[in-house]
C-alpha cells in the first residue's frame, strides 16, 4: 500500500492532522492506521475541558506577545471545533461554559490574582475570582479563588473524536481501525510494518509520517528517553435528578480544576453525572502502558475529595471509574514539529494532561508545516519545542520518575490545602 502522508494514531491529534493536511492539499492521498479503534487512547476518555494555552505557570514564563498569541491561537481553536462538533451532528456535546482554575490555598489565590493582573494588560480575557464568586458559580466554598476564563469548553471527549472522524473522512481521509504499526522504518519514503484488520501483515509506503501516538509513542521506539509515560483515572456519578446540580450550586456547570501538581478535576456530562478525575498519577516500569494499581482504592480517593467539595453528594456513589494514559513533560513544554533523518515525521506530543485544545491546534500545525506555511507558527512556545533533558535507562529511570513525582507532592504540599 501506499500513502502521501500516513498517520499513526486516530486520536486528536491525528484526527486533526489528518484532516487539516487533506483540507490543504487535497490531492494528497492521506491514510490514518489505528491500533484499536478512534478515540481509544487518550482522547476518548479525558475530562473534557478544552482549555486556552498551556498551563498558567508554563505562560508565566513566556513573553507577553507571545502569551497573547498563543491565547488567541488556542481560542480560535476551540471556536473550529465547537464548528466541527456542530456540523457533523454532535453541536450539543460541547458547551462554552469557561472553564476556572480554582486555588486550594491563599498563597495560591494571591499568585492567581498577580497573573490575572498580568494577562488583562495583555488583552487575555482570563479574570480573577475571589472565594465568594467561586462560590457563587460552582457551589462551594473550599477554594480560595480562581481564575476564570470565559473562552474555555467543555466537551464530550468522544463526540469530538466522532466529530473529527467524520469531518477528516469527508475530507477524503482513508481510517483503517484495527490496524497496528508495528514498525517504523525511516526512509524516503519510510516503510510501516502494519497488521491489518484481516489479521495479514502489510508493508505502507508513505513520503510523510504523523505520530499521532502521544503516550504510545516510544513502543515505536519515539521520544523514549524523553517523556515518561504517567496513568491518571477518572470516575463518573450515577446519572443526577434534573436539579441535583442547582441543589449543589454549580447550575453554572463550569468546569474546574485545582492548582496543584496532582491536581484533581471536575465536570459534568451530557447526561447529567459530575466526573472527577486525577488527584493522582502512576508510573509503572519501562512506560508501560497497562494500569497496575488497585482501581477501588482510586475510586474511594475521588469519592472523599467529591465529598470533601460538595458534602451534600455523600450518598451518591462513583458508579464506574476507568483510566488512561499520557505523556508528561517534566520542563512542561509540549512540542510540535518535524523530526527523522528525511525530516518527514511529523509530531505532537508532551500535552501533560493539558491536550484536548493542543492536540487539535497541533494538528492544523502539523498541516501547515507539511504544506511548507508554518511561518505564523514559529512564535509560538511550543513550535518545535525541546523536549525535557534525557532520562535514564531502566531501572534508573524508574527511580527517577518516581523521585520526580515524590517532589511533586512535596511543592503540593508547600502550596497548602
Ligand atoms: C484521564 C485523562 C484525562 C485528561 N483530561 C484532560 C482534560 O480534561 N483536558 C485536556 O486538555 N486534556 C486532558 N487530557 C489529555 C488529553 O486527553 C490528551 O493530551 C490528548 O487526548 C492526546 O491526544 P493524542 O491524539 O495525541 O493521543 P491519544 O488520544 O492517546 O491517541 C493515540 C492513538 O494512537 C493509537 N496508537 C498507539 N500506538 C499505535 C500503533 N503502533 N499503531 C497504530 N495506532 C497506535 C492509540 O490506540 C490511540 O488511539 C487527559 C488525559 C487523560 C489520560
Amino acid at each position: 500500500m501506499k500513502a502521501d502522508v500516513a498517520v499513526i494514531g486516530a486520536g486528536y491529534t491525528g484526527l486533526s492532522a489528518a484532516y487539516h493536511i487533506k483540507r490543504l492539499l487535497a490531492e494528497r492521498e492521506v491514510i490514518v492506521l489505528e491500533a484499536e479503534g478512534a478515540g481509544y487512547g487518550a482522547s476518548g476518555r479525558n475530562g473534557g475541558m478544552a482549555l486556552n494555552q498551556p498551563s498558567m505557570d508554563y505562560m508565566s514564563m513566556v513573553r507577553p506577545e507571545t502569551h497573547r498569541l498563543t491565547y488567541d491561537a488556542t481560542a480560535q481553536c476551540i471556536r473550529e471545533i465547537s464548528e466541527l462538533m456542530k456540523t457533523n451532528g454532535c453541536g450539543s456535546f460541547i458547551r462554552p461554559s469557561g472553564s476556572l482554575l480554582v486555588n486550594k490555598a491563599e498563597k495560591g489565590a494571591e499568585k492567581s490574582k498577580e497573573y490575572a493582573g498580568k494577562t488583562s494588560s495583555m488583552g487575555v480575557p482570563i479574570e480573577y475570582w475571589d472565594r465568594e464568586r467561586v462560590a457563587d458559580e460552582i457551589g462551594t466554598k473550599v477554594y480560595a479563588g480562581g481564575l476564570h476564563d470565559p473562552n474555555a469548553a467543555e466537551l464530550e471527549p468522544m463526540k469530538m473524536v466522532q466529530a473529527l472522524k467524520r469531518a477528516a473522512e469527508n475530507a477524503g481521509v482513508v481510517i483503517y481501525e484495527n490496524s497496528p504499526v508495528l514498525r517504523v522504518d525511516e526512509g524516503k519514503p519510510i516503510r510501516l510494518l502494519v497488521r491489518g484488520a484481516d489479521g495479514g501483515l502489510r508493508t505502507v509506503t508513505a513520503g510523510a509520517v504523523v505520530l499521532g501516538t502521544d503516550a504510545y509513542s516510544s513502543k515505536l521506539g519515539f521520544f523514549k528517553s524523553r517523556l515518561p509515560v504517567l496513568h491518571t483515572e477518572i470516575a463518573a456519578t450515577k446519572v443526577l435528578d434534573k436539579d441535583a446540580l442547582s441543589d449543589i450550586g454549580w447550575a453554572s456547570r463550569i468546569p474546574f480544576h485545582d492548582d496543584h501538581m496532582y491536581l484533581y478535576h471536575l465536570g459534568t456530562t451530557d447526561d447529567n453525572r459530575i466526573i472527577i478525575g486525577a488527584g493522582n498519577a502512576e508510573y509503572f516500569f519501562n512506560d508501560s502502558l497497562t494500569y497496575k494499581k488497585d482501581l477501588n482504592k482510586r475510586r474511594k480517593a475521588l469519592h472523599r475529595e467529591l465529598v470533601r467539595i460538595y458534602p451534600e453528594l455523600k450518598g451518591v456513589e462513583l458508579e464506574h471509574i476507568w483510566t488512561g494514559a499520557l505523556t508528561y513533560s517534566f520542563n512542561m513544554a509540549q512540542s510540535v514539529g518535524v523530526t527523522g533523518k528525511n525530516k518527514n515525521i511529523y509530531y505532537g506530543i508532551g500535552y501533560s494532561g493539558h491536550g484536548v485544545t493542543l492536540s487539535f491546534l497541533f494538528g492544523k500545525v502539523i498541516a501547515d508545516i507539511h504544506a511548507g506555511e508554518d511561518d505564523k507558527w514559529k512564535r509560538m512556545p511550543f513550535y518545535q519545542n525541546d523536549l525535557p533533558p534525557y532520562t535514564p535507562p531502566e531501572p534508573l529511570r524508574y527511580i527517577a520518575v518516581k523521585s520526580y513525582m515524590g517532589y511533586m507532592r512535596i511543592l503540593d504540599m508547600m502550596k497548602g490545602d
